[in-house]
C-alpha cells in the first residue's frame, strides 16, 4: 500500500509530535525519537517539508532534517565543540581563529535544524542564544580594537533568521570599521525559506563600502527549487557575491553523480563552489560520517568528470579548533630533492621535476 500523502505545511514544524501529524515519521517511530527531540533542536520549514518523499526510506532532504534514532549513538572521539570555538572565544560571539579574521555569532537559532550540525550543541532554543546587547556592543569593540581583521564571518545559528532591522544594524557598524573590508555571511536560507530573502532583507546585508559574500550551505541539488534559485538570482543581482559551503554526508550526496549535479546548480546559479566539508565530530552523527579515504576518492572522481569552476577544495575542520586544512594529500606526494608525484582524475601517477639551477 502506497503511504499517504501528506498535506502541505503551512508553518514550521519543530517537535517530533508535529513532524508525526505532517506525515514525516511514522507513528511506531515515534517514541524512539522523543529523547532526540528534548536533546537537540528540530524545525523542518514549509518549503523543506515540501521537498521530503515520505515514501522513500532513504530520502536525501528527509535524511538532513528528520531526527533519526542513531544520533543516540555517541562515539568516544565525539565532541561538543568539534571544530573549538570556544578555545578561542575572546568575547561572547567571537571566535578569533585566525589572525584576518573572526567570526561573528551573533545568534544561535536556525530555520531548520540539520541533524548532523557541527554546533548541535549550542544552536537551538536551547543552546546559546541571542547576544544581549551590552554583549554585541564588546564584539564591535573587539572587532573595532584588532586592526589586523579583515574579513568578519556573520554564522551562528544562520544570521538571516534576524529581522531587517537587526541585520542593518550590524552592517552598519561594521561599515563604520575601517579596518574591516569583507563581510561574509553564512546561511541557508535561501533554500529552506527562500521567501525570506525580500527586497528589505537583501537591502539590509549589504554593508555600505564593504564586500559583501553570502556562502550558501546546500547539500542536495533537489534544494534548489525554483523558488530557491530565484532568491539566489535576487541576492547576486544585489551584488551580493555568492560561494557555497556543502557537507559531504553519507546517505545525502555520497556518490559522484549526486555531488556533480550539486556543483553544477550552484554554478548554474552563479554561486562559485568554495567548501566541501568533511563531515565534523559532532557528537551523534556517525552515521552520516565517511572515512577520509572514501571523501577522497569522490572528490578525485569529480576532478574528471565536471568544469573546473564546479570544483570546491575539501576541507577537514582539524578537531580541537586547530583550523581548515584541505584534504590533497591523495593528489600529491613529496619525493624528496623537490621532486613530486602528481596524481591525474584517472589515477595516474606522473614525475613533477624539481627546478633546475
Ligand atoms: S543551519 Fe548551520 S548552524 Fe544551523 S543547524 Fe544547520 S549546520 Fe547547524
Amino acid at each position: 500500500m502506497n503511504a499517504p500523502i501528506p498535506s502541505p505545511v503551512a508553518r514550521a514544524l519543530k517537535s517530533v509530535a508535529d513532524l508525526e501529524a505532517a506525515r514525516l515519521i511514522a507513528p511506531e517511530a515515534a517514541p524512539s525519537l522523543g529523547s532526540i527531540g528534548e536533546h537537540y533542536a528540530i524545525a523542518v520549514t514549509p518549503a523543506v517539508a515540501a521537498l521530503i518523499d515520505p515514501a522513500d526510506a532513504n530520502d536525501p532532504i528527509a535524511r538532513q532534517f528528520i531526527p533519526d534514532p542513531a544520533e543516540l549513538i555517541r562515539l568516544p572521539e565525539e565532541r561538543d565543540d568539534p571544530i573549538g570555538d570556544a578555545a578561542h572565544s575572546p568575547v561572547p560571539g567571537i571566535v578569533h581563529r585566525y589572525p584576518d579574521r573572526v567570526l561573528l555569532k551573533a545568534v544561535h537559532v536556525c530555520p531548520v535544524y540539520c541533524r548532523f550540525c557541527f554546533r548541535r550543541e549550542m544552536v537551538g532554543p536551547q543552546g546559546l542564544g541571542t547576544l544581549a546587547p551590552s554583549e554585541m556592543d564588546a564584539a564591535f569593540e573587539y572587532i573595532a580594537g584588532h586592526p589586523e581583521i579583515w574579513e568578519v564571518i556573520l554564522t551562528g545559528g544562520d544570521p538571516l533568521v534576524l529581522s531587517p532591522r537587526r541585520l542593518r544594524a550590524i552592517t552598519e557598524r561594521l561599515a563604520a570599521i575601517d579596518h574591516v573590508k569583507v563581510v561574509r555571511f553564512h546561511t541557508r536560507v535561501p533554500v529552506v525559506e527562500p521567501a525570506r530573502l525580500d527586497a528589505a532583507l537583501i537591502e539590509a546585508l549589504k554593508a555600505s563600502g564593504k564586500a559583501v559574500y553570502l556562502a550558501l550551505h546546500a547539500n542536495h541539488p533537489r534544494e534548489f527549487t525554483d523558488d530557491a534559485r530565484q532568491a539566489c538570482a535576487r541576492l547576486v543581482d544585489a551584488g551580493i557575491v555568492m560561494v557555497s559551503q556543502s557537507v559531504l554526508l553519507r546517505g545525502v550526496n555520497d556518490d559522484v553523480e549526486t555531488l556533480a549535479l550539486l556543483m553544477r546548480n550552484f554554478v548554474e546559479n552563479r554561486i562559485k563552489p568554495y567548501y566541501l566539508h568533511h563531515p565534523d565530530l559532532a557528537p551523534g552523527t556517525s552515521h552520516f560520517r565517511l572515512t577520509i579515504e572514501e571523501g577522497q576518492a569522490l572528490v578525485a572522481a569529480l576532478r574528471g568528470r565536471i568544469s573546473g569552476l564546479c570544483q570546491p577544495a575539501y576541507i577537514l575542520d582539524i578537531p580541537g579548533g586547530h583550523g581548515k586544512a584541505v584534504i590533497s594529500a591523495s593528489t600529491i606526494a613529496n619525493e624528496g630533492g623537490g621532486c613530486f608525484t602528481v596524481t591525474d582524475f584517472r589515477g595516474n601517477a606522473h614525475n613533477y621535476p624539481p627546478r633546475s639551477e
